[in-house]
């Protein structure tokens, strides 16, 4: 297991700057957060063994038990949220994250701003898009991302720093990761986090800061 992982993730390194070259993007310009959701600490041990120090988790509670212990003997860590976040676990996320990927809404926003003036704790923040329209999936819709970006600026006192999308399954995820670059583009946003296992090297050639990566890394994910 221990090969694996490491061995996952030099390949997966390769194949990013491979998509960097390719794309005529700055080597090492596209950062790798490697999601472990649903995989045991003993595999994100491997990974931070492996030289990996970003992690994105898509729940608090499953993020606070691995996490919380690895970041006193890792300070490098960096933790990305990349799941829903529901509004009364705001003050819990604030304290654990240094990254909130999926800022939504309104009544979220207002509830991290409180939790960060509270806490003093500033963790960098994204708003997901909804690109698809999908009504099942979380993000701000399209036409409402500038008066959601203003509200939270002129509103709550949030800065925030970048967009994230997950397009819609069926779909040819390129003109929507091309869409939600030229968004981050025209708002001045200079983060864009946006690829998959699947589908990351596509995300590359588009504009993305960042790709989460979870399967290619880990392995199929345990579902209890
Ligand atoms: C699970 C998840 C990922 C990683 O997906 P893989 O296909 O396993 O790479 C990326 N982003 C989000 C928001 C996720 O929920």
């Amino acid at each position: 297991m221990t090969l694996d992982i490491a061995h996952n993730l030099a390949s997966l390194r390769a194949r990013i700057a491979q998509a960097e070259q390719r794309a005529g993007r700055a080597p090492g310009s596209v950062k790798l957060i490697a999601v472990s959701k649903f995989h045991p600490l003993s595999a994100v041990q491997e990974a931070i063994a492996a030289g990996q120090t970003c992690f994105g988790e898509n729940r608090v509670q499953e993020a606070k038990e691995k996490f919380l212990s690895l970041r006193q003997t890792n300070p490098a860590l960096e933790v990305h949220l990349i799941g829903p976040l529901q509004t009364n676990k705001a003050a819990e996320a604030v304290r654990l994250f240094d990254v909130i990927q999926t800022l939504d809404r309104a009544s979220l926003a207002q509830a991290l701003a409180k939790a960060m003036r509270a806490t003093g704790k500033r963790p960098r923040l994204y708003v997901e898009v909804n690109l698809g329209r999908e009504a099942q999936k979380a993000g701000v819709l399209p036409e409402a991302l500038d008066d959601f970006l203003r509200r939270c600026r002129d509103e709550e006192g949030l800065e925030v720093e970048g967009l994230m999308c997950i397009p819609p399954h069926q779909e040819d995820p390129a003109p929507h990761f091309a869409t939600l670059r030229a968004m981050a583009e025209r708002l001045a946003l200079p983060n864009v986090s946006m690829g998959m296992s699947d589908d990351f090297e596509t995300a590359i050639r588009q504009g993305a800061t960042q790709v989460r990566v979870g399967t290619a890394l880990f392995g199929a994910r345990p579902y209890s």
